[in-house]
């Protein structure tokens, strides 16, 4: 829970939002009681999930950034949890630039964290939805170069976006943007992996006020279509990895993930 006695106006308390609930399942402070409400209904697998989620963006970004990938374009960034994704990328490429987006306005709220980049790269957030990528990507014009590849990451976001709101269209638009060489790296919830939990979690967030639509298998991998997934393919969060040397945890995720080639 937040230490601020007075959440600024922005800032609705009254009811939970994905990103503080996120937050809280991660064990972070920037959520609020509505917030936690809705958390501690989750069953406790949800919290492995977050863990495991956020732990294939590291892996993920660090690959980029060792594939030589130098721009990055986070949508439905989250509120700032270290380490974030600028930081994993400039670890191992200084100059990357990253142009991070979320419709929360806490997220905004914290962005100071999102822009603290190295000083040979750049960092950048806009307060945007993913619902108007036009805008999105206009703004993200101004710090990265789309004549060069460039790693779209919608991680956790899609299952707030549902088929009514065209939810692969959307992605398809934007990975449309993109060059050759670019690259998508997606992760989402699971309708088919454990069923019962996902029903679980899907009706503890409805009665918190938020829609999530998670997605079976064939419906996460249209959002590859077109594109040349990289190995392991797609898999559960927990099992991508492409280093063989590393032994990953047992798969508990209930999230597919994936990372493909713009072709
Ligand atoms: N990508 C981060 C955070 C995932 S939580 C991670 O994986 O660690 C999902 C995030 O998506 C939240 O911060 C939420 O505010 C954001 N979000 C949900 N719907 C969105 C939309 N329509 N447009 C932009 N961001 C959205």
């Amino acid at each position: 829970m937040t230490t601020d006695p007075q959440p600024p106006p922005s800032i609705d308390t009254s009811k939970a939002h994905p990103a503080r609930v996120y937050d809280w399942l991660l064990g972070g402070k920037d959520n609020y009681p509505v917030d936690e409400a809705v958390g501690e209904k989750l069953p406790p697998e949800a919290k492995d999930a977050a863990r495991q989620n956020r732990q294939f963006m590291h892996r993920a970004a660090a690959w980029l950034a060792a594939q030589d990938v130098d721009q990055f374009l986070d949508i439905g960034t989250g509120i700032p949890t270290e380490p974030n994704l600028h930081q994993v990328v400039q670890d191992i490429v200084p100059t990357a630039k990253v142009v991070y987006a979320d419709n929360d306005p806490i997220v905004l709220r914290h962005a100071e964290a999102l822009l603290v980049s190295r000083t040979e790269g750049e960092t950048d957030y806009i307060e945007a939805d993913v619902r108007r990528p036009e805008l999105i990507v206009e703004h993200a014009r101004r710090i990265l170069d789309f004549d060069r590849p460039i790693a779209l990451s919608l991680i956790a976001l899609m299952h707030f976006v549902p088929d009514e709101q065209d939810a692969h269209g959307l992605v398809r638009n934007l990975v449309a943007t993109l060059p050759v060489g670019s690259y998508l790296v997606l992760s989402h919830a699971a309708s088919d992996l454990y069923p019962e939990l996902a029903a679980q979690v899907t009706a503890e967030y409805a009665k918190g006020g938020i829609k999530l639509g998670f997605r079976t298998r064939p419906e996460v991998e249209r959002f590859f279509d077109g594109l040349a997934l990289v190995p392991p393919g797609l898999v559960t969060a927990t099992e991508w990895d492409p280093s063989a040397s590393s032994t990953s945890e047992p798969e508990g995720s209930g999230i597919y993930a994936g990372v493909a080639r713009v072709i």
